[in-house]
């Protein structure tokens, strides 16, 4: 039989071996494993059986209206689940899966740029308020398109004519909270919302932007999933995603999906359930109590603890400060606690370089488009990876 095992070793992730500073550790993507003990307890309570003659067609839906090759029940939890937490407007929106949302970025470009093929300006030029997610910059640059081009800070772009603006927000690397910032006619915004759950950030407003997209791999943590989703305004530019998504790949993976309905429907479901039963604020005795986002929201702020209290003692790095918010989903005032720190070295050396010296792998400043005294750093990882982090950082 095929046994799933979460990652390359083990549960954690990780090689033990017998010399330690050997291990290199590695915080450098986004990999979500810290929500695998969260999972681990649910297990039997959470399960997906997909028998030999199931799901075989191209074809999920094809009732007028439907996209082909997504199960309608896909988008009704997606709808259920953001209705639950309140962080993304979805009534009369269209809802597109796709193989994470990093597909959907792409997908969502080559969309609106269709939608002002008939006008002088292009290549499309399509910026981000620095520093931007690196994915954006080098998948663009790759792409070498002749109908959208990547024109890097949007606070250095002055262009007339339609242009599209990713807002990321909370932000990958910093974890700030972001608006769009060029404002101008003809501007076409695609919100990036992968963090915009509780467990990162206070909920503050249920966001309504034309193109919103989210991923399974920050929500759950289910990253192998590959499953995002698009939530979109327009009628047109959502055909245009579905047309895009049918010459890219024929539509998503149908087992995808169907884990993805699985895993957001329990979610979706437990909080409707202690809504009524606990009210809110969430109060636990234990943690085997927690929901996902409680689960979320303790384990990165005791990683944000653990971290700020190690570079106040290194006197080498500097982190941004996060003010707290009301969050209308937590129903109290809770501090944000983003998924990578953007550590910036006070004596302006090159931020990775001095951590790649204790073995520990980040990614650089320049690949946001900013300065290399920065460094992001995952705080996503498995405890054993995270602490082992800590440990090195206090040898600094
Ligand atoms: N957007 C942002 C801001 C991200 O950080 C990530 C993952 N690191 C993605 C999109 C892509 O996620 P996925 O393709 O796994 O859905």
């Amino acid at each position: 039989g095929v046994v799933a095992n979460n990652g390359h070793v083990n549960g954690n992730g990780i090689h033990r071996l017998p010399f330690h500073d050997d291990v290199v550790v590695n915080l450098d993507r986004g990999d979500p494993k810290m929500y695998y003990p969260f999972w681990r307890n649910i297990d039997e309570r959470c399960v997906v059986t997909i028998k030999a003659s199931e799901l075989m067609s191209y074809f999920a839906d094809v009732s007028p209206g439907g996209v082909f090759y997504q199960m309608p029940e896909f988008a009704t939890v997606v709808k259920k689940l953001h209705c639950v937490v309140g962080n993304a407007a979805v009534e009369g929106r269209y809802i597109i899966a796709g193989t994470g949302s990093s597909q959907l970025f792409t997908v969502a470009l080559r969309a609106l740029a269709a939608t002002v093929r008939h006008q002088a300006n292009f290549p499309l030029p399509v910026v981000c308020a620095e520093p931007f997610y690196s994915c954006y910059q080098e998948a663009l640059e790759e792409d070498k398109s002749e109908i959208y081009r990547w024109r890097g800070d949007a606070k250095e772009f002055k262009e007339e004519g339609p242009y599209v603006e990713v807002v990321t927000s909370p932000n990958n690397p910093d974890g700030t909270i972001r608006k769009p910032v060029v404002n101008r006619e003809g501007g076409m915004v695609i919100a990036d919302l992968a963090y915009y759950w509780p467990q990162y950030t206070p909920i503050t407003a249920s966001l309504n932007y034309d193109v919103m997209l989210f991923t399974l791999s920050k929500c759950t943590g289910h990253a192998g999933s590959r499953v995002g989703w698009a939530i979109v305004k327009d009628r047109e530019v959502a055909a245009n995603m579905i047309k895009q998504m049918s010459l890219m790949t024929i539509g998503s993976c149908r087992e995808g999906q169907l884990r993805a309905t699985k895993m957001l429907d329990f979610v979706a479901t437990t909080y409707q359930q202690s809504f009524a039963t606990r009210g809110r604020p969430f109060r636990v005795s234990h943690p085997s109590e927690e929901g996902l986002f409680e689960f979320g929201q303790r384990v990165l702020a005791e990683r944000w603890a653990k971290l700020r209290s190690a570079v106040k003692h290194c006197g080498v790095f500097k982190l941004l400060e996060f003010p707290v918010m009301y969050c209308n989903f937590m129903c109290e005032h809770i501090q944000p606690n983003p998924a990578y720190a953007w550590m910036e070295c006070i004596t302006g050396e090159d931020a990775a370089g001095l951590l790649e010296g204790l073995n520990i792998k980040t990614r650089n400043g320049p690949r946001f488009g900013a300065s290399p005294r920065y460094t992001r750093v995952s705080m996503l990882e498995s405890d054993e990876t995270f602490d082992l982090f800590i440990e090195r950082l206090l040898t600094l």
